[in-house]
């Protein structure tokens, strides 16, 4: 995309598996205020792009940039400090704390991934007011002293969002943030995320068309690590090798 300097800004990148190559050339801009789609067919090498970008994996070729800084060789941990933060797939949360708990412990944790340092609950009181307004924030105030491992499915995935949201990040990555949920959850999971866009840049893996049409700023296209098509949803929808490889049409 053009216009203002994207926040997030891979260039060339390419991740190789012993002989195998999982993304091959990927260009990718990630703008504040947007959100932005990765899609394409099972092993077209999204959850690699995202393991490339948060450092998890390190790329064979290619650079990254994150607020004009290249972190092409800096640690995961490193990144996650400067704002680039994932919420993963798998639910994170603790199910014996309350639901505010969660966010208090998520709090306390400014560095994010590998630099939790652990104090005893009773030294989060002062973290209790910004941890209410990230639970108002996501529909989760009134659920407040119920046990996380209570929470519906959809209210789980919910405060997992809280509490990455927690960390403040400059970009937020999310991987299949709706997966396994029913319509309500995911209208309220796509409030959410048009809201946190506002003032950060959202990155996702989406299967969920509708809610990629519905929600997407800019979609980048996969399919066999390359990118096929990107542009806003009615342009890769239109586009030919999109129809045939992705939607099957
Ligand atoms: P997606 O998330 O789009 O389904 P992935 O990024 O998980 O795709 O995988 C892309 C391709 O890379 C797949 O063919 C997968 O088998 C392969 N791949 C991913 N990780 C590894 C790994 N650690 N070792 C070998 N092959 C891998």
């Amino acid at each position: 995309t053009t216009g203002p300097q994207a926040v997030l800004s891979a260039r060339g990148l390419r991740r190789d598996f012993a002989g195998f190559t999982a993304v091959r050339h990927v260009d990718l801009d990630v703008h504040h205020g947007k959100i932005h789609a990765l899609i394409g067919p099972n092993g077209a090498g999204k959850t690699t792009v995202f393991n490339l970008l948060t450092k998890f994996l390190a790329p064979t070729a290619g650079s990254i940039e994150l607020l004009g800084r290249d972190i092409t060789k800096t640690s995961p941990a490193a990144v996650a400090r400067m704002g680039l933060v994932r919420s993963f797939q798998i639910s994170a949360i603790f199910p014996h704390l309350s639901v505010l708990d969660n966010v208090r412990v998520a709090l306390q944790r400014p560095g994010g991934l590998g630099t939790q340092f652990w104090r005893p609950l009773s030294a989060l009181d002062r973290l209790t007011p910004r941890a209410q307004e990230l639970l108002a924030m996501v529909g989760l105030a009134d659920d407040r002293h119920r046990l996380a491992g209570d929470l519906s499915y959809g209210r789980k995935r919910v405060l997992e969002i809280a509490t990455t949201l927690a960390l403040d990040p400059k970009v937020l990555l999310l991987d299949e943030p709706m997966a396994g949920m029913g319509h309500e959850d995911v209208s309220t999971v796509s409030d959410i995320i048009r809201s946190v866009a506002k003032d950060r840049a959202v990155l996702m893996v989406e299967h969920n068309l509708t809610v990629v049409a519905d929600l997407c700023d800019w979609i980048t296209v996969l399919q066999h690590g390359d990118i096929i098509a990107a542009g806003d949803y009615a342009t890769v929808s239109a586009d030919e090798r999109v129809r045939v490889a992705y939607m099957g049409t």
